[in-house]
């Protein structure tokens, strides 16, 4: 019998926005691989059935979105430490055993500034946000060495909740107090909404940050938020958000279609194209 053809897909809902098909099928292009990866809107009733049918008809895995992340860790019969820190999974497997749940965001995340700056050492980092995105950047900090990670948010609870999860080395700084905790910073993350398109800019005042220090914005459309161009016209390094979408999907793909892809400038502008 001829080997099955290998497929995957990302699961949420809605998933038509959703730029991973375009992402994995550049890949599957490039490298000559006969499989498919397709977007499937599965309401949150019908997440349970579906992930039980979809290894049964050829799929290897799958990446998960809104509103599946959380949820999709009560299902799975294995939950990697890096998605059980993180408290939600963007990347699943089907193997014989049933369902391993990961999450990349995190390497992802380290991934594209380190593609920027090889030698990124973070130590003292601002982050702005407290959502499901920052907690996989803070996870990533502590992975890389940070020490003091100055972590505030809009609705202050959640930073303090965040804080306390993730140990000492991250303090929650007051909302209003965003501007001065810059000072002494090595890296600056915006992990809020806010700088998308249809969203307010992020409304932060720089003065404090050093010249060096890295900002990058987890916001990538727009490529160029406020933030970023801010952080530019100042001399700041400043690396959009763009590239820890593609570098999460890095994980996913070699495992289910057999060969480790290249993240490189051909792959962005498959992705970026209209
Ligand atoms: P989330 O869980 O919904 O969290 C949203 C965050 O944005 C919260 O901290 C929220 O603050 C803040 N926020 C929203 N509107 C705000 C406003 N008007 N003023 C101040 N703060 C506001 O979302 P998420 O999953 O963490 O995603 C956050 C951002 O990261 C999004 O832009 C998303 O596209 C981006 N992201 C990018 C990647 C990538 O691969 N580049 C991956 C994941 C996420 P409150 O707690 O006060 O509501």
């Amino acid at each position: 019998m001829t080997p099955p053809i290998p497929l995957a897909a990302v699961i949420g809902c809605p998933v038509a926005h959703s730029r991973s098909p375009r992402l994995h099928g550049h890949w599957l292009a490039r490298y000559g691989i006969v499989g498919h990866y397709v977007p499937l809107q599965i309401a949150p009733g019908d997440l349970e059935p579906a992930l039980r049918l979809l290894p049964r008809i050829g799929f290897r895995g799958a990446n998960v979105t809104i509103p599946h992340k959380e949820a999709v860790l009560a299902l799975a019969t294995d939950v990697t430490p890096g998605a059980r820190r993180i408290g939600a999974a963007n990347t699943l497997l089907f193997t014989e055993a049933g369902i391993m749940a990961d999450n990349t965001d995190a390497y992802g995340f380290a991934s594209n500034i380190l593609d920027h700056r090889r030698d990124w050492q973070p130590r003292t980092v601002a982050v702005i946000g407290a959502g499901g995105a920052a907690r996989a950047v803070l996870a990533a900090l502590l992975d890389r060495g940070a020490t003091e990670i100055r972590l505030t948010n809009r609705t202050p609870d959640r930073a303090h909740r965040l804080a306390e999860e993730f140990g000492p080395a991250v303090q929650s700084v007051r909302w209003e107090a965003r501007a001065e905790m810059l000072d002494g910073c090595d890296t600056l993350v915006n992990a809020t909404a806010l700088g998308m398109t249809g969203k307010p800019p992020l409304d932060l005042a720089l003065g404090a940050l050093p010249r060096d220090a890295i900002v990058n914005d987890l916001v990538y459309a727009p490529l160029e938020t406020p933030l970023l161009a801010a952080a530019r016209a100042r001399g700041n390094p400043a690396i959009d958000g763009l590239g820890m979408l593609l570098h999460q999907a890095v994980p996913g793909f070699e495992r289910w279609f057999g060969l480790r892809p290249q993240v490189d400038r051909a792959l962005r502008d498959a992705v970026l194209a209209p």
